[in-house]
């Protein structure tokens, strides 16, 4: 049976994939699958960097809990994701990583791990499929915006600069976070000026700057504060926090960076709770603090009575102001409930991700952008949001993949009704 996919017979459809990071590659990957002509356009000298620095601290490629709950770490963002994420989820995920050799494991938390626990064995693998599938990888070339006709794009290169015209753009540039890893947002400029809605590029997943005084984080810099619960607006998230020179680091902290961030852009700070006892009640507190004995000093009381490590301790004179409350009560729940200001998020090029990009109204059911018909869209340059688990990389890949199956629906539909497409030209400008 012909491949439907295969409108023109007397040719192969040109695809140029602009991005080497997940969401890029995996749409070169099915694209050429189905027989077209790839070539992955990439500003750094080498692809995939992002991913490799994602896999230093472990990679956590998905989740993997029920997809209803997975779907519902995207947001508000989730019905447009929705339909990507369900068609290639994280059952797929893992299969695709099994066929590159490296099958996955489900962490304590249930998060899904690479069995060598990172990316450099998978991409090594991945790209060596990409190139054997006939895959051109074209690095140093910089996209900077579009051609004159559609679906034409404007590279900078070592030789100078290409026009290149091909059957369809993808478009996976990435988010603004870690700029020195590719993903710069240099592109958001060239989006504007097609008349692409793009939103602000912010912060996310990302440390909290919190003013320490000299003392405290001279004896505590780089020290967990262990099994602690954080809360913001009603949220509470449980973990370690790391508390650093600039503020606190850590998974709960990135999982409450988004809301702190938006509390500050409404409000100019923000302040989150710390509970450094989780399990156990106000009432219980209170009562081993009553049972101290007569002269033991605060410091004692927290850390013998209350069993506070020493970093828990001292958090609790940091921020509970100068005079502690001696009653049982109130020092009971200033344990419970220690207010945390912050002033500021860590800035973007230190956040594990970024919120903002191409607005999804932009975006058609295929990740086809409205305004610029052929050019595709993937990955984190989109305008969604998620915390870290596995979330980012499988809503970059999900997209990805359904940005390369639009791009081929796409295809189909013009060739059968007509539409001829170009043969790329790729030609020195000037
Ligand atoms: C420290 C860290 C740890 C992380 N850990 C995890 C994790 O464990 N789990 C998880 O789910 N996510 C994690 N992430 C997030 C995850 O890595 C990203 O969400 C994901 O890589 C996004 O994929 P992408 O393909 O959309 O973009 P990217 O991976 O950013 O790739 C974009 C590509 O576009 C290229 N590019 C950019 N501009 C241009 C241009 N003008 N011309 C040509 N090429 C260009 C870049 O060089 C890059 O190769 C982590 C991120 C960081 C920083």
């Amino acid at each position: 049976m012909p491949d439907p996919t295969d409108a023109s017979p007397d040719r192969r459809p040109i695809a140029a994939i602009v991005g080497g990071g997940p969401a890029g590659l995996i749409a070169a990957e099915v694209l050429a699958d189905v027989g077209w002509s790839v070539t992955v356009h990439d500003h750094m000298a080498s692809v995939g960097r992002k991913l490799l620095l994602a896999g230093r601290g472990g990679l956590n490629i998905t989740h993997s809990e029920p997809l209803d709950h997975l779907l519902d770490h995207y947001g508000t963002a989730r019905p447009r994701l929705e339909a990507a994420v369900r068609a290639w989820d994280a059952t797929a995920l893992r299969a695709w990583c099994a066929g590159l050799g490296e099958p996955t494991f489900v962490g304590s938390s249930g998060r899904v791990f690479p069995s060598s626990f990172r990316a450099t064995p998978l991409l090594r693998a991945w790209l060596a499929r990409l190139t054997a599938s006939g895959v051109t990888i074209a690095t140093r070339h910089r996209f900077v915006g579009f051609g004159p006709s559609e679906h034409s794009i404007v590279v900078d290169t070592p030789d100078g600069r290409i026009t290149s015209e091909v059957d369809a753009v993808v478009l996976a540039l990435g988010g603004a976070s870690w700029p020195r890893v590719g993903s710069d947002g240099g592109w958001v400029d060239a989006l504007l000026g097609a008349g692409v809605v793009v939103a602000p590029m912010r912060p996310a997943n990302c440390g909290l700057l919190v003013p320490w005084r000299d003392e405290f984080i001279g004896r505590h810099e780089g020290v967990p504060v262990k099994d602690v619960e954080l809360t913001v607006d009603g949220v509470a998230v449980r973990g370690d926090v790391v508390i650093t020179a600039a503020g606190i680091e850590g998974g709960p902290v990135y999982a409450l960076a988004a809301a702190v961030r938006d509390g500050i852009e409404a409000g100019g700070s923000s302040t989150l709770t710390f509970d450094l006892r989780p399990d156990r009640s106000v009432e219980q507190l209170a009562d081993r603090i009553a049972r101290a004995r007569p002269g033991d000093s605060t410091s004692t009381v927290l850390r013998r009575g209350l069993g506070l490590s020493p970093v828990a301790a001292a958090l609790v004179r940091e921020l509970g102001g100068r005079h502690l409350p001696t009653d049982p009560a109130s020092l009971a729940a200033l344990v419970k409930a220690l207010p945390c200001t912050v002033v500021a998020t860590m800035p973007i090029d230190r956040a594990i991700s970024s919120a903002g990009g191409i607005a999804l109204d932009e975006i058609d059911e295929g990740f086809m952008l409205r305004r610029l018909p052929g050019v595709f869209v993937a990955g984190e340059m989109i305008d969604w949001e998620a915390p870290t688990g596995g979330y980012l990389l499988q809503a970059s890949f999900s997209t990805g993949v359904a940005a390369a199956r639009g791009a081929i629906a796409w295809w189909r539909e013009a060739a059968a009704s007509g539409d001829g497409r170009t043969y790329e030209r790729s030609g020195r400008d000037g």
